[in-house]
């Protein structure tokens, strides 16, 4: 029994210490808070947390870049548009009329908009845009043979280090996990002001997410793929970890990105081109936690909503999540979207706000596992063009 332990903590050494961070990082964050620490102490205590923000967001702009290139420098063209294509349809099948204008701004940025800032949240990456960006270089490149190649093996250079530098950045991951939930804990308003219809509502989102995480998208998974969705939830547990301290499904990608590639075997190709492309767009908990505080919303103001505003509310919400950033908060501030298309005051955003830091970490988990669960079911549709292109990755076509 004690190899077979030791076995276990050997090859999860890494998610065992994740799950233990996030545990002491409550405890301590409750513990501290019975301290009164002034506001000096607090931001030294947070100080470890910021690093491990900034460390991720260090690796995003050169892993969507390298991530997008190189595949589809490597495949052929009509493989690659074809998958392109089918990835964007399945990202946007909820667009409204509004949105996709947005949508278009988005994918073709000036530079200064390659970080685009969100009012009221951190700044946030234009993903969409560096990801269009790179994979038209990419297409570009293919066509040019041998007169790209140094830009090509710069690509691969660049796709080498990243990874390199994620497998060293993953050990420092526990120790911030702890300082980053540890800091918020201390940090947020007094819970026994938070009134009971404020309970009633976070309990609602909570329970929305977890049907939706445990049950619908997996069922999804496993109609489309009939492959077992605990084995693949399981390989990107560690993901769901980094999503639940960061409140960000943006920062979260290097380990969405290592997570699929190491323990779900997702094509390379595949991975490469979903993952950034959804955290951008596809945000299942975002729309349903909008959703959720709209009617919430409305219940407060004793609004009556008939059946079209619901339907409308839906609608919006996922309008609206597609163009938020997977950024903390990043929800927040498109509910404005949400509100205005049925009347309510828009004012009333900070009702929820006392509560929002806590269920945009639990919105996160889901939006990236809905990420996660898209590449699977991509890679699995896509598999055949692969091996058409006689390039697949061997190890995703043996489980296929
Ligand atoms: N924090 C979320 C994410 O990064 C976005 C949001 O709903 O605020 O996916």
């Amino acid at each position: 029994i004690l190899a077979r332990i030791k076995d276990v903590c050997k090859r999860n050494g890494l998610l065992i210490l994740s799950v233990l961070s996030v545990t002491i990082g409550c405890l301590l964050g409750f513990f501290l808070r019975t301290r009164r620490l002034s506001q000096q102490e607090i931001s030294y205590f947070q100080f470890p947390g910021e690093l491990l923000m900034r460390m991720l967001k260090m690796l995003i702009l050169p892993l969507v870049y390298r991530t997008k290139s190189i595949p589809i420098i490597k495949s052929s063209k009509a493989s690659s548009e074809s998958t392109t294509r089918r990835i964007i349809i399945y990202g946007v099948q909820d667009e409204n009329g509004s949105n996709v204008q947005n949508f278009a701004l988005d994918i073709t940025p000036p530079p200064e908009v390659i970080y685009k800032s969100e009012p009221g949240t951190s700044d946030g990456m234009n993903v969409l845009g560096i990801v269009i960006f790179s994979a038209t270089m990419g297409i570009m490149l293919g066509r040019m043979g041998n007169s790209g190649v140094p830009l090509v093996s710069f690509c691969q250079c660049l796709n080498e280090s990243v990874m390199k530098i994620v497998a060293v950045a993953v050990w420092y991951f526990p120790f911030g996990i702890v300082f980053l939930i540890a800091g918020k804990i201390l940090e947020m308003d007094d819970p026994s002001a938070i009134g009971k219809k404020l309970g009633f509502y976070a309990i609602t989102v909570v329970c929305g997410l977890v049907v939706h995480g445990l049950f619908i998208l997996p069922m999804m998974y496993f109609f489309i793929t009939k492959k077992n969705p605990i084995v693949f939830i399981r390989g990107i547990l560690q993901a769901l970890l980094i999503a639940l301290a960061t409140s960000s499904s943006s920062a979260t990608l290097p380990i969405t990105f290592k997570c699929l590639l190491e323990n779900n075997h997702v094509d390379r190709r595949i991975a490469r081109f979903v993952l950034p492309v959804g955290a951008t767009i596809n945000m299942d908990g975002t729309a349903l936690y909008e959703a959720v505080a709209a009617i919430f919303i409305a219940q407060v103001n004793n609004y009556e909503l008939d059946f079209g505003q619901i339907i409308t509310i839906s609608i919006t919400a996922t309008a609206a999540s597609i163009g938020a950033a997977g950024i903390p908060q990043a929800g927040l501030v498109t509910m404005v979207i949400v509100l205005t298309s049925v009347g309510l005051p828009t004012d009333d955003i900070t009702l929820i706000i006392a509560v929002d830091w806590a269920l945009d970490r639990f919105r996160t988990m889901i939006n990236v596992l809905g990420d996660a669960l898209a590449a699977g079911i991509m890679a699995h549709i896509c598999r055949k063009e692969f091996i058409k292109d006689g390039s697949f990755c061997m190890r995703s076509c043996t489980k296929a």
